[in-house]
């Protein structure tokens, strides 16, 4: 399933921004690159500190380090454009599908880029909410054969390596920013069975990584997130860009020299124009969240500083890793607001009879449901209805018969109704609760 496009709002926010922070210069918005212009540039995020804020600038969404062709045609070698499933939890209809691609690995090293591939995506998982909800996820591996190990720029910036996908450190003159070849990339993603985002790793033990967002116009996923491959550092880099396009979150950092916020209120559900007082009269953002104790620290309220402004503009929480990548705790907000994105791309609940045909009232109707064990912040609450009204003595199970929960026998047809709805205590909105929910219904003969 498609990851929903970013907003306009903050498209352009993002773009104009991405402008700004690295020349200093200030340019119209109209100019702002995007993919797939004549300027041929897009908008990144980095992090030059393993521990410390993000930055924008735009790059070339081309690489000068990427191979013409596949090495497997250049030397004897396996698996260029294979696909393997690192976890495949149910079908791509259903879940959120990320796509691992390896670069900067041989055809002699593709198992290591498998194992690489795993170990990234058990630590990214490792990281709430993305723990809880791995089981909405299908995550597939696609192996690109280069000619050379390594990347470009590893150690230093005189180093160069014929890659796959060119993927290489010193991007704009910025160590470490690891910019990929957007078109290469998108030639391997496309061999997976379905792709809403894409993690590309680096073959490298060198702190380094970046985030194209917003790309789903051109690419047909929204984004690419790059990292180095043994650096333990960089899966924070992943965790924080995948939070753009899942949760369509705002960064909370702020430039100095940024000044105030010029804009509307964002659209993003962890930046506001609202001070707490404000927030909580209007019921709106983050106001179910203020006063709480959060994951990442202290309590939640307004802190004035985000979305790149200095002033008028207020995140949930003094850090998170939204801020900068010291922490790896989403707060309150965030965390609602991903748990909200997964489930725009993903559905708990699966039929696994087909409800167009109309079925008897003998006939076993089962459903799947995406695994996300109990201990863990999802709680999926599974519930049947015949004709609009709750069969209590189904609820949780997964298979029953129409008779048996009280379908009718006569000429008049009935309905009968699986409906998931995930009572997690990280959701707190009407609207999210909502979006945790899915449901199928049957017509039963009588
Ligand atoms: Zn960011």
């Amino acid at each position: 399933m498609h990851i929903r496009v970013r907003g306009t709002a903050a498209a352009t926010a993002l773009a104009l921004a991405a402008l700004l922070p690295a020349t200093g210069t200030v340019a119209a918005a109209a100019d702002a690159p995007t993919a797939g212009q004549e300027s041929g540039r897009v908008g990144v995020e980095y992090f030059p500190d393993p521990r410390g804020e993000g930055a924008r600038t735009d790059v070339p969404a081309t690489s000068p380090h990427a191979q013409s062709a596949p090495a497997s045609r250049q030397r004897t070698g396996p698996g260029d454009g294979e696909v393997v499933p690192i976890a495949e939890t149910g079908s791509t209809a259903d879940r959120l599908d990320v796509t691992i691609i390896g670069d900067g690995y041989t055809a002699a090293q593709q198992e290591d880029f498998l194992a690489d591939a795993r170990a990234k995506w058990n630590a990214v998982t490792d990281i709430e909410p993305y723990k809880s909800y791995e089981g909405l996820f299908n995550v597939w591996a696609v192996q690109a054969v280069s000619q050379d190990s390594g990347v470009t720029g590893d150690p230093t910036q005189d180093v160069t390596r014929n890659t796959a996908l060119g993927s290489y450190f010193y991007c704009d003159e910025i160590e470490r920013l690891i910019c990929v070849d957007l078109d290469k990339t998108k030639s391997y993603a496309d061999r997976a069975p379905a792709t809403d985002l894409v993690i590309v790793v680096s073959n490298s033990t060198k702190y380094g990584g970046a985030g194209y967002s917003g790309l789903a116009g051109d690419y047909g996923y929204d984004g690419v997130s790059t990292l180095s491959s043994d650096n333990a550092q960089s899966t924070l880099i992943a965790a924080h860009e995948m939070a753009h396009s899942i949760g369509l979150l705002a960064d909370e950092y702020q430039y100095d020299g940024y000044g105030a916020y010029p804009g509307d209120d964002p659209a993003a559900a962890n930046v506001s124009k609202l001070t707490a007082d404000r927030m909580a009269a209007q019921g709106t953002k983050w106001a179910d969240w203020l006063g709480e104790t959060d994951p990442s620290g202290g309590v939640v309220d307004t802190f004035e500083g985000g979305d790149y402004y200095e002033y008028g503009i207020y995140r949930p929480t003094a850090n998170s890793i939204m801020r900068s990548l010291n922490t790896d705790q989403f707060n309150l907000p965030g965390r609602e607001a991903m748990i909200a994105g997964f489930y725009r791309s993903a559905n708990a609940l699966t039929p696994l009879a087909d409800p167009a045909t109309r079925t008897s009232r003998f006939a076993r109707l089962s459903v799947s449901l995406a695994t996300l064990p109990t201990g863990t912040l999802a709680r999926p609450q599974l519930r049947w209805y015949v004709d609009g009204r709750e069969a209590r003595q189904a609820r949780g199970r997964t298979s029953i018969v129409p008779a048996a929960l009280g379908v009718p026998s006569g000429r008049r047809a009935h309905t009968v109704t699986a409906k998931v709805v995930d009572m997690t205590v990280a959701v707190r909105s009407a609207e999210v609760r909502g979006i945790t929910s899915n449901s199928v219904t049957w017509t039963v003969k009588g």
